[in-house]
């Protein structure tokens, strides 16, 4: 299952969530004050950068873990 990341405006806390694909657009709570969150767009998939070789050859600054072209997380 993917993790995704949020953003609380209420008590602005970023948190991560693992849920389901048919769930990624509808918010998650907060889980300190419960308050829908909605999904913020950065390098949720950089968790994957250690899985399998290296050979990936953006030869750029594209991230191979995911789909951003420049992910600042995870320093591909
Ligand atoms: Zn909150």
């Amino acid at each position: 299952m993917p993790i995704y990341e949020y953003f609380c405006p209420a008590c602005k806390t970023k948190f991560e969530q693992l849920r389901p694909l048919c769930e990624v657009n509808e918010d998650a709570a907060c889980p300190a004050c419960k308050t829908p969150s909605s999904r913020t767009l950065s390098k949720f998939a950089c968790y994957t950068k250690d899985s399998g070789g290296s050979s990936s050859s953006v030869g750029g600054s594209s991230c191979s873990g995911c789909s951003a072209t420049n992910c600042g997380s995870c320093g591909l």
